[in-house]
């Protein structure tokens, strides 16, 4: 049986736009002197994404309306609709991994008739009521510097047989892709790879995605597509003994 599996981050990935940026700006939160401040600290490596996830989404609560009417006008990226019912027709089961808020990629998939197998993110929402629920999706007890812990998914999806074709942009789709065996990467993935020397394959839409994958199918399914990368664990991931 073939066992591949394809993981691919939200924002500025399977989306045109990184929403949670664009609704942390428009709704003034990234302005805020707290956010400011951790924005800063985030910038210099000197915390990580959950501290600043801790500090910036609770500020969305009672917005979920405003919030709504931003999620009525962002785009998926081109080609993805096309390569979500590839990987159907192919079984090949879809992970969305991110780093940002379950309830705008629920929101955004539901609008767009979108389904995958499932959806890993931070576990922040508003319910049926419009109350706001605040979470993090870490449950990495070695290491509390992302709010998803990408890494630890992906690391699991390996230990149960899986190679994994990575799809990312971001900071934290650089550790998610540690364990990976592909990376399709773009924008500031793309950059850490290229100074770390990391084999990947460069993508701007999903037309460049199908392009590798549909040409080299049998190879990715038998692991000889070129580019395999093998046990790049990224310095800063942690893990339990
Ligand atoms: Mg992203």
């Amino acid at each position: 049986m073939q066992k591949i599996a394809i993981v691919t981050d939200f924002d500025g990935t399977l989306m045109e736009q990184d929403v949670g940026n664009i609704l942390m700006s428009e709704l003034g939160v990234d302005a805020e002197p707290e956010v400011v401040e951790v924005s800063g600290l985030y910038r210099e490596k000197k915390i990580g994404s959950l501290a600043w996830i801790e500090t910036a989404y609770p500020m969305l609560a009672y917005k979920k309306r405003e919030v709504d009417e931003i999620l009525a006008r962002v785009q998926l990226r081109d080609g993805a609709r096309d390569f979500i019912a590839f990987c159907k027709e192919q079984s090949v089961p879809v992970t969305i991994l991110s780093d940002g808020m379950l309830y705008y990629i629920q929101q955004i998939l539901t609008q767009q008739h979108i389904e995958v197998e499932r959806i890993i993110g931070n576990p922040i929402t508003y319910l049926e009521d419009g109350q706001f629920q605040f979470g993090v999706q870490n449950e990495n007890t070695a290491c509390k510097w992302c709010g998803c812990c990408k890494a630890s998914v992906v690391k699991q999806l390996k230990e149960e047989g899986w190679k994994i074709i990575y799809i990312g942009d971001g900071s934290s789709d650089y550790y998610g892709s540690g364990f990976a065996d592909w990376v399709f990467a773009r924008s500031s993935l793309a950059r850490y790879l290229s100074e770390e020397g990391t084999a990947f394959y460069p993508f701007q839409t999903f037309r460049d995605v199908m392009d590798v994958l549909v040409a080299n199918w049998n190879e990715f399914v038998n692991g000889s597509a070129s580019r395999r990368l093998t046990g790049r664990v990224p310095a800063a991931c942690k893990f339990p003994v």
